[in-house]
């Protein structure tokens, strides 16, 4: 069975690279982040691979053996269904940039190696709001708390919540999913990432965090204990 839940937090990139070592190093930083990872080495496995995994997001490199960068994208942009597929143009620094730039290929954005992970992420996140800016999703709200995505902030009772990114994620993904219970092992599936090693008890760790920063002295905690079952963002704590 498909798992949905995750299907519907974690979105899927592709990551079309031909140097191992990099593929590598991605995978398990976007992984941590809560992506779900797909790979392939050349242009054409590119394409393929697009076809079959309908990625949300690629990952493109510029130099890439058989098929360029570019000409992928370029295949990309004809194709119906995947004209909007948002893609990021992994560039080498000896790549001049105004050609880069200037030969409108379609890609979305460029990030210039060697790049810092941080930075990219906040590009795949950008570019994926954007991808599916809709009202609904850019803010999330449940009773008195509310949360911006693309300002990144939270608030309960117009008082400001400040979180870690981890309990971001988490607050986030119960916003999704008001009410519904949840086990650890589906929060850390949807929150942590599938081939993330954690501990199931990791999760308690931060949905205590996430009480303490959302729960003021007087307010009701929104955050749902059921016993031998997990967690829930409820007003009706039993
Ligand atoms: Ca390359």
């Amino acid at each position: 069975m498909p798992d949905t839940v995750s299907m519907l937090s974690r979105p899927l990139v592709l990551v079309v690279e031909d140097e191992a070592a990099l593929a590598t190093m991605l995978r398990y930083n976007l992984e941590k982040q809560g992506f779900r990872v797909e790979e392939a080495a050349d242009g054409q496995e590119a394409l393929n691979r697009v076809s079959e995994t309908q990625p949300d997001i690629v990952l493109l490199d510029w130099m890439l053996p058989a098929l360029s960068g570019i000409e992928v994208c370029r295949q990309l942009r004809r194709r119906s269904a995947t004209r909007d597929l948002p893609v990021i143009m992994v560039t080498a620094r000896t790549e001049d940039q105004d050609t880069v730039r200037g030969l409108n290929t379609g890609a979305d954005d460029y990030i210039t190696k060697p790049f810092s992970v941080d930075a990219l992420i906040a590009r795949m996140r950008a570019l994926l709001r954007r991808a599916n800016a809709v009202p609904a999703k850019a803010r999330l709200a449940f009773h008195d708390i509310t949360m911006d995505l693309a300002a990144h902030r939270v608030q309960r009772n117009d008082r400001p919540i400040h979180l870690g990114p981890t309990e971001f994620r988490l607050l986030e993904f119960f916003l999704q999913h008001p009410r519904r219970v949840f086990t650890r092992e589906e929060l850390l599936d949807a929150v942590w990432g599938r081939d993330i090693h954690v501990e199931p008890r990791t999760v308690d760790v931060h949905i205590r965090r996430l009480r303490k920063a959302i729960n003021g002295p007087n307010e009701l905690d929104v955050v749902r204990t059921v016993r031998a079952a997990g967690y829930a963002l409820d007003t009706e704590a039993r």
